[in-house]
């Protein structure tokens, strides 16, 4: 089926680009803590920004953090469809909504009818706790047909008031539900799909739930923007993001670093040296691989495809580049020697 391509603000979803989104977590009343976070998020990497506005007071968030960033601010709603209506006149660049709990069909049309007006796109978001109830019924709980009907029924109602700027979510917690009812679902619509494992946890655990939810629905070319919910700094989220777009071979640009687990042959601290180097690249743009091995038998050989490496030698650190060696340093010197290559490269 081909793709739709839909527009929000300066970006085309639906493309071969996926696109990283995070939420803000401030408390809504704080305006400059929130345009201040939405800053930072973009200085990271962040390319869409979603923002909570849970009363009408609170649509003065979406100008004040669209002057402040050029990336797209998605105002998400629930329940109260006229927070949805202010969000749009206050210039919100996609509503996010949940059809099933903003109520009366009339409501959802009176939304789609302010998007239609000026021009933006509309996400419908369907998780396992909105899921109606003669979809529970007919599938047996919430899961993934339940899910994926739930976010087809929604489509085609918006369809029906002749509205196709659409983007589309089926998420929930546990991951298989949440792969399956994607997978019906792109098979099922042309729209572009944002994927994520909801409430997936804290840090470690939230990492690897996404990275096993996204990560292989991306390695099905399933996903146009991807948001990895972490229970930690948003911040967190998309670096978390960028890795699992690397990893899924998406992102080109960046460090990747490849290292090795450490055994009996270990010459030099690969643990520290390897989160030095992480820590010191995890804002490069270039595309660069960079190898962390610890001995120099097998380093060098094992990390042949790096552009650069370290190895731990006899008292010292040998710094490789495309597998032949080509420096020879003290240890504590190693990790200096290795950033003058990557930034003269
Ligand atoms: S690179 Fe060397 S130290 Fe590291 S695991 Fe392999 S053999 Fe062991």
């Amino acid at each position: 089926m081909s793709k739709k391509i839909v527009k929000i603000r300066n970006i085309a979803l639906g493309n071969e680009k996926v696109y990283i989104q995070s939420m803000l977590n401030l408390p809504s009343g704080d305006i400059e803590g929130n345009v201040n976070q939405a800053k930072r998020l973009e200085a990271v990497g962040c390319e869409i920004i979603r923002v909570s506005i849970p009363d009408i007071a609170d649509v003065k968030l979406i100008p004040a953090i669209k002057n402040s960033v050029s990336m797209p601010v998605v105002a998400d709603i629930h329940f109260d469809y006229r927070i949805a209506l202010e969000s749009v006149k206050a210039g919100a660049d996609k509503i996010r909504i949940n059809p099933g709990n903003i109520g009366d069909k009339d409501r959802v049309k009176a939304i789609v009818e302010a998007c239609k007006t000026v021009g933006i796109p509309i996400r419908i978001g369907v998780n396992c706790g909105s899921v109606e109830k003669d979809l529970l019924l007919k599938h047996g709980g919430p899961n993934a047909n339940a899910l994926a009907e739930g976010a087809l029924r929604q489509i085609s109602f918006l369809n029906d008031l002749g509205f196709d700027d659409i983007v589309v979510s089926v998420k929930a917690s546990d991951v298989k539900t949440n792969i399956a009812a994607n997978r019906i679902l792109s098979a099922e619509t042309p729209y572009p799909i944002h994927i994520g494992v909801t409430e997936a946890g804290t840090e470690r655990m939230g990492l690897i739930k996404s990275a096993v939810g996204i990560g292989s629905l991306l390695c099905d070319g399933i996903g146009d923007t991807i948001r990895v919910s972490l229970t930690a700094d948003p911040e967190r989220e998309i670096y978390a993001a960028k890795d699992i777009l690397k990893a899924a071979g998406i992102l080109k640009s960046g460090a990747e670093i490849i290292s090795c687990p450490t055994c009996g042959r270990t010459k030099i601290d690969v643990v520290k040296l390897a989160s030095q180097v992480e820590d010191a690249l995890k804002d490069i743009e270039k595309s660069i691989k960079i190898a962390v091995m610890g001995c120099a038998v097998n380093g060098p050989g094992e990390a042949r495809e790096a552009d650069y490496g370290i190895a731990g030698g006899e008292g010292e650190g040998i710094i490789f580049k495309k597998g032949k060696v080509i420096k020879k340093v003290p240890e504590k010197k190693v990790l200096f020697e290795l950033m003058n290559l990557v930034d003269k490269d």
